[in-house]
């Protein structure tokens, strides 16, 4: 059991950042509406994620740490509505680290804690907490040595877990985000109201890309693109400003990467990125998210139409802002 969840661990836990995502992912879809995240060591030492969601009753803590049970599969995979829907992250983080899940559900008299280490559970016992939930993953990977040497310095690892946040954060404009640790200089992106979702772009992206982008909405077949269109910024490093969602889900799929390249190639000077946030929403049938774990590739039915929808939005978008 232990050795199948190693394994299944390296799909789904690659590094600190990717752990943040998981267990983001399921705060969310606990219906969180704060989620605050604290890291040391670049994330290696310490994650703790706490969030005021539904909580997870005691009953259910042991199963939550177990594979392959999930809450999530109801509607079959066809019709999945949450972000997790694996039923993996959880044990395969606590086969790889030390879990802690200290969870008080909506309407229960207590908390519960229940602790998880080299596959061992301990637990669940009696916890202090107000509703919700704080999971604590202390020693990432302290058990495979071999996976600890493939990580980055701490600054990198707490910069991967930043770009984490932040990319879910756009999806998310009404829930309130807060990133802190002795590692970092805290970030707080305050819930904005509903209609408003500009204002998440703005504290994410900064208020100069929203100022200077132009808004994107189009649809085609049954596909339709939302979004935001910038100038090519200058900016050092690798192309970080390309923020894709497919169903409020972030991706960071090639196809996608390359038809924002290809919509910018004429706008393009040296040294300049494409700056833009994609909503692409489709009927689920029609996109396949679960290619990977990680779940950052998609498989469209119709690449070309997503990829015709993207570069003719984008390049309309970029002869308006050209004026
Ligand atoms: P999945 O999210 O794919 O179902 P996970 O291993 O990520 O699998 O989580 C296992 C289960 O634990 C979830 O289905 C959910 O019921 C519960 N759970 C995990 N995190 C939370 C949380 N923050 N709040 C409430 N329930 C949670
Ligand atoms: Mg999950």
């Amino acid at each position: 059991e232990t050795l199948i969840d190693q394994i299944a661990a390296g799909e789904v836990v690659e590094r600190p950042a990717s752990v943040v995502k998981e267990l983001v992912e399921n705060s969310l879809d606990a219906g969180a509406r704060r989620i605050e995240i604290v890291t040391a060591g670049g994330g290696k030492s310490l994650l703790r994620i706490t969030d005021d969601g539904h909580g997870i009753p005691e009953a259910e803590l042991p199963l939550a740490v177990r594979r392959h049970c999930t809450s999530k599969l109801a509607g079959g995979l066809d019709a999945i509505a949450s972000l997790g829907f694996r039923g993996e992250a959880l044990p395969s983080i606590g086969s790889v680290a030390r879990l802690s899940l200290r969870s008080r559900a909506a309407g229960a008299d207590g908390a519960h804690e229940i602790l998880v280490q080299g596959g061992r559970t301990e637990g669940p016992r009696p916890a202090a907490l107000g509703q919700g939930t704080v999971i604590e993953v202390r020693d990432l990977f302290h058990a495979v040595p071999a996976r600890l040497k493939f990580l980055k310095s701490d600054r990198a690892e707490s910069s991967a877990i930043t770009e984490v946040v932040r990319r879910i954060a756009v999806a998310f404009p009404g829930v309130r985000f807060e990133l802190a640790g002795e590692d970092r200089s805290p970030t707080i992106l305050e819930a904005v109201a509903p209609g408003r979702e500009i204002d998440r772009v703005a504290q994410v992206l900064g208020a100069d890309f929203t100022d200077n982008s132009f808004a994107l909405d189009a649809a085609r077949e049954g596909v339709r693109l939302t979004g935001h269109a910038g100038l090519p910024t200058f900016h050092r490093g690798n192309a970080l400003h390309q923020f894709a969602y497919v169903n409020g889900r972030p991706v960071r799929d090639k196809m996608i990467l390359s038809a924002i390249r290809g919509a910018y190639a004429d706008a393009m000077a040296r040294d300049r990125h494409p700056v833009c946030v994609l909503f692409l929403d489709l009927d689920p049938r029609d996109v396949d998210v679960n290619v990977h774990p990680a779940k950052a590739d998609v498989r469209f039915r119709d690449p070309g139409l997503v990829r015709g929808l993207v570069v003719g939005s984008i390049r309309a978008a970029m002869a308006n802002l050209a004026l």
